[in-house]
Parts: structure tokens; C-alpha cells; sequence
């Protein structure tokens, strides 16, 4: 998945641009910058490949999902529905906003159950949030079709899965909002860096606004922006925008390459009794950064993990026991440890998750093998790893 794999001249020059300028800001400067406006150039090519009307580019993945969340107006005591499965970053978006994060279950897409997503609805829900995990999507079409009903706001956390569609879009283009991240092990990278995009053009001002302090960024002067509204600094530096402009010309080379090197391994794996497959929702294209497969039983999924990694194949997750994206290790979340006092719209209405039955989530991530599909790999090293997965999963369900 990494674009740091693949890290070169195109990313050196693009940055050398902003160095010989000595500008590394994304606002003003208008003179002494000689033309160089990566963060908008990157905004540009976003919009672009996106199809979209807007995007803003923000420091990080995390910094999108909280500035997407507040240009739609979301704030203290709103419910944010997302689910069980995903990375920390999702909630900690909602909290910043002194929002509640609501937990429901997964199912065999690995993310939002629309069923279960709609029974968790209250009057103080206020988004959906989707996160399309290892590089495929929700069943986006039904949790769409709640939105509209409940007129609820659908946020989708792209940030694993960018340049995967549903139904012909890009994903993050079928909900109000859409994010990405660029950290340094997405597929993309800016080293740190993330988006939001949005065909909403309220969104996308109050994004342009919150995101550099409330400024407004009427006029040439900067000091004599007006501040329409609080905001934060959420900006990236052009020496950040500088990388993602020259990773953005090769998504689709990399998106080509994984999906090659998926094929190999899938088609190695997909004899195999006992072994199925994550569902991709019917309209869906992934963008087959991880390969995802389940086992017969979660004591035969923690067996072949274990195998695998003692087998040498490398980069596979087992994320039922993983502290970072999945419900049963954020103890952080569910104690409301925090270190400032937070605030009592969200200690007194988050849900007492030690009660909650999320058995459906246990049923499908306790049986889940993710490996992720490295762009570095040689064509040998694939096959070489097809053969040794293949091996050593049939050895574990003979
Ligand atoms: C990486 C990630 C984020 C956060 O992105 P950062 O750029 O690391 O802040 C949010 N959600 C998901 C699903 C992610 O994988």
C-alpha cells in the first residue's frame, strides 16, 4: 500500500520547488513564491480524480475527519455513527468536537452493518460515518438511503481506501464529505497530510475557514482577513503538498499495481476450503491494498496468523487482538480517560460500551486475516509469497 515504496525524483523536484522559493507556507507570500501554490495544486488535482466540485487539504487524515465534522456543523452532544472496526483517528475526531462516537457492529464488509446502523439512529444523530477499512467499501447505497430519511450527513472515512469506487464514484465522492489521509504508510503520502473533499460549497468555505483559524481569506492582505467564526490550525505546509502533488500523478500506478499483485495471491487463496473472502458490495471497486479473507473459526484464524508470520510472510494482520483498530483494546475510549476534563455532553451520553453485545463485529474480525499488498514487491516475490501462503493455509485446515 505505501507510496513511500515507490518515493523518487517527481517527489525530490516538487519539493526542491518549494525550497527554492523558501516559501513553505500555503497562504500569502504571493510574490516571492514565483507561482509555486502546492497545497492548491494539490486541491486541484483532488478535485480532478475525485470528480468533485471541492477539497481542502488539511496536516493529517485525523484533522480532514474533525474539520470535515464541524464544516457540517457538528458539535457538542451530536451522535456520530461509525463502527467497531476502524482506526482510533475516527472517534478521536468526534471527541475533539465534543461530540459522542456511537459503536455498532461490522459485517462481512468489514465495516458499517446498515441494519445496525439503523437501529442505533436517535433524534441527536447527526452523521453516519462509514470507513471503508483495507481498501474496500461499505454497503453505501442503503446507509445513503437512511441519511436521506433521517437527514443525517454522510461522512465516509476514505483514508484506507483511496481510489476505490461505488457505482462508478470515487470513493469519498458518493457522501456529503469524503477524507483521505497521506500519512507516511498510506497509499498516498505527503509524509503527513490529509483531505477532505465535498460537492458542498458551504462545507467546503467553512472547511477553507475553520482550518486556518476561522480566516476568512477574502482579500490579499492577510492581516486584514476577518475571522467569520472560531477556528483551529489544521494546515498542511507546502513542503508536505509538495510530496502529495507528485504521489497523486501515480495513484493510478499504483492502484494498477496492487490490484496485479492481489490477483496472484487471491487466486492462490480462493481454492482453498475453508477460506472466503471479505464482501465487496455489489457497484464496488476496491483498491486492493490489502488482501482480506476469513477463516472457519477465530481459534484457526489466531493459528494461521501465527503461522503465517513464523512462515516469513510478512505484513499480515490479525486485528481482533490489535490496540489500534478495534473496539476491544480502546480501554481510552470506553474509560473516557482523558487529560483535560471532557466535556458532560460526552460523559454522560456515551454508551457504556463494557455492556454493549457487538457479537456480530467478534463473529466476522475475530476470523479476519488482513495482508497488505506491498507496491515494492517483484513479480517472483509475489509468486514466491502466493505458494507459501497457499501452504501454509492448508496445512493449518487439513
Ligand atoms: C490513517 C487513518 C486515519 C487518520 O489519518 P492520519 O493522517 O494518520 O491522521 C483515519 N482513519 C483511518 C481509517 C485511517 O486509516
Amino acid at each position: 500500500m505505501p507510496g513511500f515504496e515507490l518515493f523518487g525524483e517527481k517527489e525530490k523536484q516538487s519539493v526542491n520547488e518549494v525550497l527554492d522559493t523558501g516559501v513553505l507556507m500555503r497562504y500569502g507570500f504571493d510574490g516571492p513564491r514565483k507561482g509555486h501554490w502546492k497545497a492548491k495544486e494539490l486541491e486541484a488535482a483532488l478535485c480532478a480524480r475525485m470528480q468533485v466540485a471541492h477539497a481542502q487539504v488539511v496536516s493529517s487524515g485525523t484533522a480532514a475527519l474533525t474539520v470535515a465534522l464541524a464544516s457540517a456543523g457538528v458539535g457538542a452532544g451530536d451522535e456520530v455513527i461509525l463502527p467497531t472496526f476502524t482506526f482510533v483517528a475516527s472517534f478521536e475526531s468526534v471527541l475533539a468536537l465534543g461530540a459522542v462516537p456511537v459503536l455498532v457492529d461490522v459485517d462481512d464488509t468489514l465495516t458499517l452493518k446498515p441494519s445496525a446502523v439503523e437501529k442505533a439512529i436517535t433524534p441527536k444523530t447527526k452523521v453516519i460515518m462509514p470507513v471503508h477499512m483495507c481498501g474496500s467499501m461499505a454497503d453505501l447505497k442503503p446507509l445513503k438511503a437512511l441519511c436521506e430519511k433521517h437527514n443525517l450527513i454522510l461522512l465516509e472515512d476514505a483514508c484506507q481506501a483511496i481510489g476505490g469506487s461505488y457505482e462508478g464514484k470515487p470513493l469519498g465522492s458518493y457522501g456529503d464529505l469524503g477524507c483521505f489521509s497521506f500519512d507516511y504508510v498510506k497509499t498516498i503520502t505527503c509524509g503527513e497530510g490529509g483531505a477532505l473533499i465535498t460537492n458542498n460549497a458551504e462545507y467546503h468555505r467553512n472547511a477553507d475557514h475553520y482550518s486556518d483559524h476561522g480566516h476568512d481569506h477574502v482579500g490579499n492582505n492577510r492581516g486584514a482577513e476577518s475571522h467569520p467564526f472560531l477556528g483551529y490550525n489544521y494546515r498542511i505546509s507546502e513542503l508536505n503538498a509538495a510530496v502529495g502533488c507528485a504521489q497523486i500523478q501515480r495513484l493510478d500506478e499504483f492502484l494498477e499495481i496492487q490490484e496485479k499483485h492481489y490477483r496472484v495471491l487471491y487466486d492462490a487463496l480462493k481454492g482453498i476450503e475453508g477460506i472466503g473472502f471479505r464482501r465487496i458490495p455489489s457497484g464496488g471497486v476496491q483498491n486492493y491494498s490489502f488482501l482480506n479473507f476469513f477463516l472457519p473459526t477465530e481459534d484457526l484464524a489466531k493459528k494461521a496468523h501465527t503461522a503465517l508470520g513464523d512462515g516469513g510472510v510478512d505484513a499480515c494482520f490479525y486485528w481482533y487482538d490489535n490496540n489500534w483498530h478495534y473496539y476491544r483494546k480502546w480501554e481510552h475510549l470506553t474509560n473516557l480517560t482523558s487529560l483535560g476534563k471532557l466535556p458532560d455532553e460526552v460523559k454522560n451520553n456515551l454508551p457504556d460500551y463494557s455492556k454493549s453485545d457487538f457479537s456480530e463485529s467478534d463473529h466476522w474480525i475475530g476470523r479476519t486475516i488482513s495482508c497488505l499488498i506491498k507496491l515494492s514487491w517483484t513479480e517472483a516475490e509475489v509468486k514466491k509469497r502466493a505458494n507459501d501462503m497457499a501452504q501454509i493455509l492448508k496445512n493449518i485446515l487439513k
